[in-house]
Order: structure tokens, then sequence, then C-alpha cells
């Protein structure tokens, strides 16, 4: 199926179950706390929080996210990609725990014939909080989950709330196992929510309590939600890097095409070098983040994020230039992503001259800082050669990274070829006290914002690190 296909999929089962289908938001989040938007409740949150009327009382939608507190992982795990959709499904004050249970298990597990995904029941595991009977309960007696297959874990693995009183309540994550080639066996054990065996594919949170004051998971239940609600999110590449038979999700209809064109362009065959396969699944991976933030109107700039848009799209042409790559490398990338996208997302194609332009004016205006850094690398490795040390002083590499934009590794390459070490701790702890500066400057910034600290508190709740945390994350990773 390609993942149009089970994008369509999802919409269609939950509307065939009542559900309002709602578009997808802008990658610019509506909520101001946060710079992109995260999960596919980011534009339900005043719904499931209970402080605005829901327009409906069920609703499913396919959203567009971005975490670049996950840029670390891109193409190094099977399942972290900075841009990705989320299925979702919300209940406001309508079904709860088994409903939910009974809908994912039914989607999950028929036929891809009868509508649904066709998924093996039996390869299927759920994390509960170990004091959620009722779900445990819809799952053995309900669906007649393998008991195996469920782990119970304490409150503070896997308990959502918003980090102050309020809405709280437990999870049950759905995971498919990819069998032992990707790891041990599980069974009476831990299903390793972090591993790539067991594929955590679906989160359903349960907004079921009220807490009070305390810290961390640490804090009283005060009773049940006169309102419940249910706020469930599906990675749509994970499901189709399942069912497309793939080994992870930058391998699938959306995104591999990129990875072929690369190995055109620079001759290297994916699959033959690890090294290599990293750099082009991030190449695959930023080339269509950088497509669809674009596309969601965002622009390159210093800060905010137009800095993070500025940066995926310098590692994507760092990333090829490393690969050996020195031509200008987006406007061959850029329309392969959009062809592969523009099945879901059609404004693609009207709106590509502009995406187009300003991606490839990035690379121009990168193109010119590696040139300008280049004469200055240069300079500052022949003066170490020349008083007999062979090292580049950190303060020069920093200065390189923090004037010209030039990055570590390529300060370090590049110094390598010519023969010259770089003294890299002395880079790092420039570095790190720039992130020290930046740190104090963000915390100053934020107790002006008291008000914001509910959202603040789900965004951490959702997937920490997740909200932008400063230049200086993304630096280290480039
Ligand atoms: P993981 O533990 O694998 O990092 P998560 O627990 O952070 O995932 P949730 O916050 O529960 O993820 O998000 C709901 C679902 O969204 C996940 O079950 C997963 O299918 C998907 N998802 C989360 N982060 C990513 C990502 N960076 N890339 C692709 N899919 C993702
Ligand atoms: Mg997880
Ligand atoms: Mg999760
Ligand atoms: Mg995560």
């Amino acid at each position: 199926m390609r993942t149009a296909d089970i994008r369509q999929r999802w919409l269609d089962y939950f509307e065939s179950k009542d559900h309002a289908i709602v578009p997808s938001t802008s990658l610019v989040s509506p909520d101001p706390s946060i710079l992109f938007t995260i999960a596919g409740m980011v534009p339900f949150i005043p719904y499931i929080l209970g402080t605005e009327p829901a327009p409906w009382p069920r609703a499913a939608s396919v959203q567009k996210c971005i975490r670049t507190g996950d840029i670390e992982n891109v193409g190094r795990t099977t399942r972290h990609g900075t841009f990705f959709q989320m299925n979702g499904n919300f209940s406001f004050g309508d079904y709860f725990k088994t409903g939910a249970i009974d809908m994912a298990w039914e989607l999950l597990t028929t036929d891809q014939g009868q509508g649904g995904y066709g998924f093996d029941g039996d390869r299927l595991w759920v994390t509960l909080w170990d004091e959620d009977t009722e779900s445990y309960d819809a799952l053995t007696q309900g669906i007649g989950l393998d008991p195996k297959h469920i782990v119970r874990l304490p409150r503070q693995e896997n308990f959502w709330d918003t980090g102050q009183p309020g809405p709280a309540g437990p999870c049950a994550e759905w995971h498919y196992d990819r069998g032992p080639a990707y790891g041990p066996d599980a069974v009476g054990g831990n299903v390793d929510p972090g591993g790539d065996r067991y594929l955590e594919i679906w989160n359903l949170v349960f907004d079921q309590f009220v807490r009070g004051e305390g810290t961390g998971k640490d804090y009283p239940l005060l009773g049940e939600l006169e309102r419940k609600a249910i706020d469930t999110g599906a990675g749509l590449e994970r499901i189709a890097f399942l069912l497309q038979g793939k080994e992870n999700m930058f391998e699938i209809d959306e995104t591999y095409p990129v990875i072929e064109r690369v190995e055109q362009l620079t001759g290297k065959k994916y699959g033959a070098e690890a090294e290599d396969d990293v750099r082009m699944r991030v190449i695959a991976d930023h080339v269509r983040s950088g497509l669809m933030v674009i596309g969601d109107g965002v622009r390159p700039s210093n800060e905010g994020r137009g800095y993070v848009l500025r940066r995926i799209l310098r590692r994507a042409v760092r990333s090829m230039r490393l690969l050996g790559y020195d031509a200008e490398a987006l406007p061959e990338l850029l329309p392969v992503s959009k062809d592969a996208m523009k099945a879901s997302y059609p404004e693609l194609e009207t709106g590509f001259a502009k995406i187009a332009e300003v991606a490839y004016g990035e690379e121009e205006a990168f193109r010119r800082t590696l040139s300008a850094g280049t004469t200055i690398l240069d300079v500052a490795v022949a003066k170490a050669k020349k008083s007999g040390v062979q090292t580049l002083g950190g303060a020069e590499a920093f200065a390189l990274h923090d004037t010209y934009g030039f990055p570590i590794d390529l300060t370090l390459e590049m110094a390598a070829e010519q023969g010259v070490a770089v003294d890299e701790q002395a880079f790092r702890s420039l570095m790190a006290e720039q992130k020290q500066r930046a740190r104090a400057d963000a915390l100053a910034k934020k107790t002006g914002h008291a008000d914001l600290r509910a959202y603040e508190s789900i965004v951490s709740a959702l997937s920490a690190p997740v909200e932008f945390l400063g230049y200086t994350d993304l630096d280290s990773a480039v």
C-alpha cells in the first residue's frame, strides 16, 4: 500500500466510525508556545483540556509534524524523522478506553481487502499503566490479546499529564514485534519501547483523572474527570515501512526516491557503507522536511523556525558534500521529494515554484558561506603548519563556526585533508559556554511568559525534548 493510501485508509476508517475528518493544521504551530506542530493533538488542546467546547464529539486527522528534538536520531534509528505524519483519533467526552482499544485493534488487524491494515495480531504488544485494569480487561477479555503481550509499567513510564494540576491519565501504546532478527525476545520482560524490534506504532492517551500538586509523576490522583477525552497518535511512516516490508521509515515510497536520486548523483550505493547510509537517510528526511516547512510558509532566517529550516537544508547539502557531491544538490533532490509527496499534498505541486526558489536560494547562500569559510580555514591551516604545531586552535574552529556558520565536522575533515588536527576539546568547551549563555537567555525569556506554562508542559510531557532549545542543539547535530 502506498503511504498516501495508508493515510486515506485511516481517515476512511474513522469516518466510518462517525468521526469528523479534520484537515491537518500547519506545521507552524497554532499554539504560540511551540515553534512547530509536534503532535496530532496540538490543534485540539483546548478540547482535550476542556477549556473550550469541542465542535464534534469525535474527530480524526493526519497531522503534519516536526520534531527537532529527534534530529540526532534521524537516519540512525529506524523510526525518527524530523518531519512525519501523525494519524490521530480523538474523543471529547464521547467513547473512552474500550472504544479506543477496540477500534485500534480492528483497524490494525482487519485484512487489507476489508479496509484494515492487515497486521498479524499475534505480533502486537501493548504497554499499559500497571493500575489500568480497565484497559487490561478490554485487551484480554475484550479482544483476546495474549496477556504475555501486555507489559504493565509504572506511572513514571506510561502516564500523561500537563505538568501541573489538572487533567492526567494513562497511555496504552501499541508495538509491533518485527521478530528475533531485530533484538531479543521480550516475553516476561520489557518491550523496550525505545527499541527497533518492538516498534512503537500507536499511542493511545486516556485523559481520565484530575491530578493534584507534585513534581514529575509524583502527585495524587484526586478523582475522575467529569468529561474524559481520548487522544491518540500513530506514526504514518512507521505503519508504512512495516506494511511496505522495508527496514526503516526512510525507505518508504515518500522518501526512498530521494535516496535513489542521491545514489545516481553520488555514484554511491545505498546499503554498501553504514555511515553513507545514514547520510542518505538524513538527506531524504531533511529534503522532505525542508519542502514541507517551506510549503507552510517558513523562510530561512537566523532565528526561531527559520533557523531550524536553515540548519535542516544546510545539513542536507553538507551531507551531499560528504558523499562527494559538490554541485548544487537541492535542484536535483527537491523536485523528487515533491513528486513523492504530492499524492497526499497536491498543494506542493501548485506552490512548487515558490518553494523551490526559497530552497535553492538558501543553498546558494550556504555555498557562499562555504567558500568564504574555506579561505579562512585554509589561511588558519597554513598558519598552524608554519608554526609547527600542526593543530588548528579551538578558537579558530569556533570563530569559523560562529562567524561563518562553518560546521565543526567540515572544519575537522578539511583540516585533516591538509594533515592538520583540530583542538576539538577547546572548540567544544567554547561551544558549551555559548550554549550556557543561550540557555540563560532562553530562561530569561521564558519567565516572561508564565501564562504559556501549561502548553509548554503538555509539549514536554508528550515527548521530551521536542521544544526548541536554541541554535546550539541543532549545531551539535550538523
Ligand atoms: P518514540 O518512543 O519511538 O520516540 P514517542 O513515544 O516519542 O516515540 P509519541 O509522542 O507517543 O512518540 O507519538 C505518537 C506516535 O507518533 C508514536 O507512537 C510514533 O508512531 C509516531 N512518532 C513519534 N515521533 C516520531 C518521529 N520522530 N518520526 C516518526 N514517527 C514518530
Ligand atoms: Mg515512546
Ligand atoms: Mg509514545
Ligand atoms: Mg520520541
